[in-house]
């Protein structure tokens, strides 16, 4: 069985891959980088569910990859598959993370078929259960299933809360015919499009003790496709696409709770300009952001000199000033003190408590008691 990792490509003509940038090439290469080893910072991908009933992260992963030929359901054969695919280290990251997290990793492994023809129960995906194949005690950790089976699971892991709804077109973009299928067709077997993919977490980045530091998600600039989407670079902004894309941003809000770490939006353009932006978020909303050049995968330079902008923009101490109700000028040394107002569009970020002085805030009564 041969497996390749799944790219964009428009939903309704799969052969049409959705558009990217060739002199900065996927941003996932930025983060999986020497460089970034030696700041003891690691990185990974997964899906991931939300338990929609009570807003918690469900301990399950999902990695999905398409099998383009060949079909098995032999354990050991899946594996040599996914180890060609993914190459042994990849593997080991996610596994390792996954299982120093408590979360149960799966790799989900998807025919490269029609969108049609997933109405059609014979056609299989395989569900491939990491732990059970290296524990190895008798539990067989292969579990091929139709559409309507793996709709059960999604619906028994609770993502088909009342609200999740997708619009009727279905994805525009779908890395996979099963995706588009879900969030689509499923009206078609008698379901109400409510049993959707679970969401992806674009890059987490974890140090040596696998412990998560940051969420990022990657957002294409692409000009004039959508009038709310900004028009430079610098414009762009988390505010501009979580109400057309809720569910994903709430879950990311989630995992983000979850494991309280940071949060980056990281912008980058499918156009001719030459920079990229980055975004810290905090409850959906920008606390601070900063334009760099836009990285060129071919030139070492220009990426160490991005990785190490990036560092510097993560490990900035931020300093969050804001004004009372009785109108006092104040700023918080505490980042979680409860008198930072919950509007993201009241806070001031700093850089430094100096800078906060300098601007006539005094330190708030509750953080100068820590
Ligand atoms: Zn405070």
């Amino acid at each position: 069985m041969k497996l390749k990792i799944p790219y964009h490509s428009l939903s309704t003509n799969r052969s049409k891959l959705a558009e990217s940038n060739p002199i900065c090439g996927d941003p996932m290469q930025w983060f999986d980088t020497e460089y970034f080893r030696n700041e003891s910072l690691y990185s990974t991908t997964f899906d991931f569910f939300i338990n929609w009933s009570n807003n918690t992260f469900q301990p399950i992963a999902w990695v999905k990859r398409v099998i383009y030929s060949g079909f098995t359901i032999e354990p050991n054969e899946i594996m040599d598959s996914i180890i060609k695919c993914d190459g042994k280290d990849k593997f080991e990251t996610v596994k390792n993370f996954c299982y120093k997290n408590g979360i149960n990793l799966s790799y989900i492994l998807i025919p490269e078929i029609p969108t049609d023809a997933w109405i059609d129960n014979n056609n299989k995906v395989i569900l491939f259960d990491v732990k059970k194949f290296e524990e190895n005690n008798g539990a067989n950790p292969v579990s091929p299933m139709s559409v309507k089976e793996l709709i059960g699971l999604i619906h028994s892991y609770k993502v088909d809360y009342k609200s999740v709804r997708m619009d009727s077109e279905g994805l525009k973009l779908s890395t996979t015919s099963l995706e588009y299928f879900l969030s689509m067709w499923n009206n078609k077997i008698g379901y109400k499009g409510d049993a959707i993919y679970p969401g992806d977490a674009d890059i987490i980045l974890f140090d040596e003790d696998y412990c998560p530091k940051a969420i990022i998600e990657i957002k294409k600039h692409s000009i004039g496709s959508v009038k709310r989407y900004a028009s430079t670079i610098e414009e762009e902004n988390i505010s501009l696409y979580v109400k057309g894309d809720k569910l994903k941003y709430q879950s990311l809000d989630i995992l983000q709770r979850h494991w309280n770490c940071d949060f980056y939006m990281l912008f980058y353009p499918t156009t001719s300009e030459t920079s990229i932006k980055i975004q810290k978020v905090s409850e959906l909303k920008a606390l601070t952001s900063k334009v760099l050049p836009l990285p060129n995968v071919h030139s070492p330079v220009a990426l160490q000199n991005f990785q190490s902008q990036f560092v510097d923009f993560m490990n900035a101490k931020m300093i969050i000033a804001n004004t009372t109700s009785k109108n006092q000028k104040v700023y918080h040394t505490n980042p979680h003190c409860k008198y930072i107002p919950y509007d993201k569009t009241k806070i001031i970020p700093f850089e430094s408590e100096q800078q906060a002085i300098e601007n006539n805030y005094h330190l708030c009564t509750a953080c100068s008691k820590e």
